[in-house]
């Protein structure tokens, strides 16, 4: 089957000469049809950036290697017209902070109205709304009749973010990146709006990527996990897998930081040290400052991805973390 999605050798760098630097050094990604991937890690990671340049997003000053293909179509070096063309109808974006990408003065209805009519020209006003009733249904806004005569202040954030959904979705398109969409919301709405992006995966078959910085997140909705830092995939495998089977410290940081509902726990384990900055990349390893497994040779040599047990990771000691248990085991008492 042909993925839906294939990035591969990702680079995206921003600045030039001895100011350069990879905000993406080398990313490879697949999405199947369908497919839920996580992406996780923490702000700088480069997860942002490698999706809006698979969307053809990033800032005219940012210089993209590699390659982007959609549906076998190369996006990378294609005009800004054909990108257009692509977004919105076959792969769509949403992020954040719903209120800042909604118009105030525009009824919810007339900004769905325009994201469908923008694809479909010939559409009539009638029948945009029409169908804004329908896709706020779609993602069980109550009362979407009423609701769609509303303006963005009248939503909460919770129901302003189910607004967007309804609009990246308004022209069927096969992928959705989804870049934290639930960050700025409270707990009960955050699962919410995981389980409104999990039915629309299965009512519609859609393609997810959800990028987080929070494992605990994606645990519920994805397929398949890939963790990013300093640019690079550090691992990745089916979810399962790398909640259970992980072979890299720094997603066993990440798993040992997120709350347990059935544990009381007496402290959470934060991952000690910050993240690397995009133009302080550290050598070898870009994890080794803060790994609690680190030798002289993480310092020099970078490792590469490879298959180990049931992921993929990028760790020299990898092994080390074998667990035959299936339980977690966290290199970071
Ligand atoms: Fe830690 Fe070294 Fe593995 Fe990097 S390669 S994660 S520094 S043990
Ligand atoms: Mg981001």
């Amino acid at each position: 089957q042909q993925p839906l999605l294939e990035i591969a050798g990702l680079k995206v760098t921003f600045g030039r000469g001895a100011a350069s630097a990879d905000a993406v050094a080398g990313v490879d990604l697949t999405v199947a049809p369908g497919e839920v991937l996580g992406i996780v890690g923490e702000s700088g990671s480069g997860k942002s950036v490698t999706m809006l340049a698979a969307m053809g997003l990033t800032p005219k000053s940012a210089r993209i290697g590699g390659s982007v293909r959609f549906r076998g179509q190369e996006l990378v070096g294609m005009p800004q017209k054909g990108l257009r063309a692509i977004r919105g109808a076959r792969m769509a974006m949403i992020f954040q902070d719903p209120l800042t990408s909604l118009n105030p003065v525009l009824t919810i209805g007339a900004q769905v109205a325009e994201a469908l009519r923008l694809h479909n020209p010939g559409l009539s006003r009638k029948a945009a709304m029409a169908r804004a009733v329908e896709l706020l249904a779609l993602v069980s806004i109550p009362e979407p009749e009423r609701r769609v005569r509303q303006y963005p202040h009248e939503f909460s954030g919770g129901m302003r973010q189910r607004a967007m959904i309804a609009m990246a979705v308004a022209n069927s398109p096969d992928l959705l990146i989804a870049d934290e969409p639930t960050t700025a919301l409270d707990v009960t709405v955050q699962a919410q709006i995981m389980e409104v992006l999990k039915e629309l995966r299965e009512r519609l078959g859609i393609g997810l990527v959800l990028i987080t910085h929070d494992l605990g997140v994606v645990a519920g909705a994805a397929d398949r996990i890939a963790v990013m830092y300093g640019g690079r995939v550090v691992e990745q495998g089916k979810v399962d897998d790398v909640f259970y089977r992980s072979r890299h410290p720094y997603t066993r940081g990440l798993l040992a930081s997120i709350p347990k509902l059935d544990v009381r726990q007496e402290r959470l384990q934060p991952i000690e040290g910050a993240p690397p900055s995009l133009t302080s990349r550290p050598s070898g390893c870009p994890f080794h400052p803060r790994c609690p497994l680190a030798e002289a040779r993480c310092s020099s040599e970078e490792p590469l991805l490879r298959q180990v047990g049931a992921v993929e990771t990028r760790c020299h000691f990898a092994e080390r973390l074998d667990d035959p248990e299936g339980g977690i085991v966290v290199p970071f008492d």
